[in-house]
């Protein structure tokens, strides 16, 4: 039977996964949801290991009647070429580490991101003019996308971000591309460029000469691979230890969390999961008081996670009905800028663990929960990005210098190649021209 994607809204036309990819956004504004939930038998992956085994299968009912189903073996090469691992936490008795962090990138985000380019690039064939995909990050998204975009024809990115608010590292990744791939420093804040973004789009002049697409991460795209690596996880460990394993998850726009959700409500084997906030609490706070309050985003150490207003709680609503029904699914804690840097630097020193930031939340809210609930089961934390892509805030806190993963290594001895321009549309549009 057709899979199709409906959204959250209501108020658009069902579509196939390929064409909601394609979207981004479901016209409405809302965000594309499936239509009905498969249901997986673990049986079915008897035999498979791998991401690259157990994707294909775990995917094939999304993608039921899509013009990408017979794609699906080898986008899922491409997303998964980079081990995931999963390994037991030194020091810790019954919590485990799923490493989401070797990627070219350095963060999670890329698993989401060259699903997505491979995706795409599949889908401009017979089109004569480049689909053109603008993206506004305030750091780790520009990244990955550049770099699953960079080289596939078909495609070009402009990648655009508020100067002198990227980590020195995270700028290098954003401008070392030459060819499909260009890096536009706003002198203006992450506000400003998401304006740009919005406002070319609103165009009408340059929506009649370009391609226009988004990759941002409310993306269904990016969201259906992550629900690959918590199958396999959830699989590898139950298979392991006979038990299934409960989730802490580093949480900002809920994007990597909600495949978390996804996953065990489509029958893998996963018990609890606990959302990981830094001190930008609006989760934690819904689910204690029931009230929706988002605002504005205020500026942390897990900068990556600095978001006031996660889009994917409509999502999450959808899937769940009200906050009553949510409180069944996952529970949250907000972890502070304090307890961050407390929490890197003593599991340096007595276990040899070196967190990034955003990872460190998740370890945190691990230690923090009551002996009742950590001691009920076994625990795998989220790793979302490797502690080398932010040695600014982790070195001085550590007092060693964090070696620089090679994949990592190769973009930073890269060039540079930035356009500056002002936060004004006339100035941007010239470029993409
Ligand atoms: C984006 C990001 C997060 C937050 O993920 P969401 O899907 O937005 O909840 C956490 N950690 C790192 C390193 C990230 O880049």
């Amino acid at each position: 039977m057709t899979m199709r994607f409906l959204s959250t809204r209501g108020d658009s036309d069902a579509v196939t996964a390929s064409a909601a990819i394609a979207a981004g956004l479901a016209p409405d504004g809302g965000l594309y949801v499936p239509s009905r939930w498969p249901r997986h038998e673990l049986s079915a992956f008897d035999g498979l290991d791998t991401l690259d085994e157990i994707g294909p299968v775990f995917l094939a009912p999304f993608f039921a009647g899509d013009p990408l189903a017979d794609d699906l073996t080898a986008v899922c090469r491409e997303a998964f070429s980079f081990p995931i691992p999963l390994r037991e936490a030194s020091g810790r008795d019954r919590l485990h580490v799923l490493e989401v962090i070797h990627g070219p990138t350095a963060a999670f985000k890329d698993v989401g991101a060259r699903f997505l380019a491979a995706c795409l690039e599949r889908q401009q064939h017979g089109h004569r003019r480049p689909l053109s995909i603008l993206v506004a990050t305030s750091g780790d998204t520009g990244g990955a996308v550049a770099a699953a975009f960079a080289g596939r024809t078909g495609t070009q990115v402009f990648v655009l971000y508020p100067a002198g608010m990227v980590s020195p590292r995270q700028e290098k990744q954003l401008t070392c591309w030459t060819g499909n791939v260009q890096a536009f420093r706003v002198a203006g804040t992450f506000d400003d460029c998401q304006r740009l973004v919005k406002n070319a789009f609103a165009d009408a002049d340059l929506a009649g000469r370009l391609r226009l697409s988004s990759a941002n991460s409310i993306n269904i795209g990016r969201l259906l691979p992550q629900m690959v690596y918590y199958a396999a996880a959830s699989l590898w460990h139950s298979r392991a230890h006979g038990r299934a394993p409960s989730f802490v998850v580093p949480t900002g726009n809920l994007g990597n969390a909600l495949a978390c959700v996804y996953a065990r409500h489509v029958g893998m084997p996963i018990d609890r999961i606990v959302l990981a906030t830094n001190a930008n609490r609006t989760i934690p706070d819904y689910l204690a008081s029931g009230n929706w309050q988002p605002r504005a985003s205020v500026a942390t150490l897990a900068s990556a996670m600095d978001v006031g207003d996660p889009s994917n709680m409509e999502r999450l609503k959808t899937l769940c009905g009200d906050v009553d029904g949510i409180r069944d699914e996952v529970s949250a804690t907000a972890i502070n800028d304090d307890r961050i840097s407390a929490r890197i630097r003593a599991d340096f020193h007595e276990h040899g663990e070196t967190w990034c930031p955003h990872t460190a939340t998740a370890i945190e809210a691990y230690v923090d929960m009551p002996d009742s609930v950590r001691g009920d089961g076994d625990w795998i934390a989220v790793a979302t990005a490797h502690p080398a892509k932010f040695e600014t805030i982790v070195e001085p806190l550590i007092g060693i210098t964090v070696p620089v993963p090679p994949a990592l290594a190769k973009l930073l001895d890269l060039p540079t190649s930035v356009i500056d321009i002002p936060p004004d549309l006339t100035a941007f549009s010239r470029h993409l021209r």
